[in-house]
């Protein structure tokens, strides 16, 4: 337990982060791009380094012993997966490199061969690029158009217009669980619902919500759920596709190679029941070997006392910076996660976060992967801090002093 007297005690889970102990132009590093990749525990670099130290090898292949400790480190991350997104089975798990690659396997797998002209996919005003460009390409393959769901000036969805737009030709909807520029948390539960009582496949990009929200599959009632091991405190190149086993039973190989097989003659292959008829090829077994103990280590501080001390940084962020003159705020959702973009009135995005990095802090500026969310506020770019449970009421307070300073530079 890392609670101590009933506080969080987050001096000793950042003394668990090596990176976090370092400076950056001769300051204290303040690491606010969370959103983008979060820092890892010593637990996650020292478990892929004992995997290559110790265990190296391939996996489902060799019977020799090391062959057998690497099979057995890649699924126990598909077996602390499953627990951790609460899955009816392990089986449900395909282990991806991240959400892009779970999403257009769904896309050339699932949707693909379902689309004919005149048929949709649906999405939301507030996507990501890799929840919108595998399905602008899988419709442009079948015919098919993208609708798009709007979202109001707070930066949520309009959940009527959702609702309103799920009419019959409408083969798949895709939706953020969470908003990676405006943090706002969308009601994936009430969407799932009403998806399901159209016959509407509901996929979830739960990138961002993965380090934030406790991510329960079976009460959420989704169809598809993705999810990114390296903002989960994880290994980059790691992440999963979660879907119903009779949607993956039904779904074809994507990739094809060695792995995914029953039996291959030159007269046609069979193929090996999900999840291995999408792991073609050699998966990136140290990620994962990582992975895990990322899971374990979430487990280990306890849901709880994170989310609470996440609420808390939120609440003096927001706060702190809506005391700034001449600031905008894109996002003011009343359920969302400690992610916050703004902008400076008068000074463009990158040079604020240029003037912020000599002070040795760390936040993202531009797009975000987001050109329509981009769009919808006439913007070209903002900044955004998105905080992680490491992060301090003393790293706000130093960040919205700098964001001062810089002001006055900027003139
Ligand atoms: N979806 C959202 C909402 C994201 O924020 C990101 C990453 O920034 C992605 C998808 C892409 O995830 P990955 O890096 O796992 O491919």
């Amino acid at each position: 337990m890392n609670v101590a007297g009933g506080t969080f005690d987050v001096e000793r889970i950042r003394a668990r982060f090596p990176l976090l102990a370092r400076q950056v132009h001769g300051k204290p590093l303040i690491y606010f791009d969370n959103a983008n990749t979060a820092q890892k525990p010593a637990a996650v670099i020292e478990a892929v380094d004992r995997f290559y130290r110790n265990s190296n090898a391939n996996v489902a292949r060799a019977v020799h012993t090391l062959g057998d400790e690497a099979t057995t480190a890649y699924e126990a991350s598909r077996d602390a997966l499953a627990r951790f997104v609460n899955a009816s089975s392990r089986d449900e798990i395909v282990l991806t490199s991240g959400t892009t690659q779970a999403i257009n396997l769904v896309a050339y797998s699932h949707a693909l061969p379902r689309l004919q002209p005149g048929d949709s996919i649906l999405l939301t005003q507030m996507e990501h690029h890799a929840n919108i460009v595998p399905w602008q390409l899988v419709c442009e393959r079948s015919g098919a158009t993208i609708k798009v769901a709007p979202i109001n000036e707070t930066g949520e969805l309009i959940v009527e217009r959702f609702i309103e737009l799920l009419t019959p030709e409408v083969k798949l909807a895709a939706v953020a669980h969470v908003s990676n520029v405006l943090g706002t948390i969308n009601p994936v539960a009430t969407l799932a619902r009403e998806c399901r009582k159209r016959g509407i496949p509901l996929l979830v990009d739960g990138s961002q919500a993965a380090p934030h929200l406790d991510i329960d599959l079976r009460a959420l009632g989704c169809d598809f759920y993705t999810l990114t091991g390296h903002k989960l405190f994880g290994p980059t190149g790691t992440g999963m596709l979660w879907a119903r086993r009779e949607l993956l039973e039904a779904m074809p190989p994507f990739f094809g190679g060695g792995e995914m097989i029953r039996e291959v003659r030159f007269e046609g292959t069979t193929f090996a029941d999900p999840p291995h008829r999408f792991e073609a090829g050699t998966p990136n077994i140290a990620g994962f070997a990582g992975l895990k103990v990322a899971l374990d280590f979430l487990d280990e501080l306890g849901q709880e006392p994170v989310f609470a001390h996440e609420r808390d940084l939120l609440a003096h962020l927001a706060d702190a910076l809506a005391r700034l003159p001449g600031i905008r705020i894109f996002g003011q959702a009343a359920s969302k996660v400690p992610v916050v973009s703004f902008l400076l009135d008068g000074a463009h995005a990158h040079d604020v976060a240029t003037l912020l990095d000599q002070e040795g802090i760390a936040v993202r500026s531009g797009h975000h992967c987001a050109h329509p969310l981009m769009q919808f506020y006439g913007v070209p770019a903002t900044l955004r801090a998105s905080l992680a449970f490491y992060n301090t009421h003393e790293e706000i307070d130093a960040f919205v002093a700098a964001i001062k300073r810089v002001r006055k530079l900027l003139g």
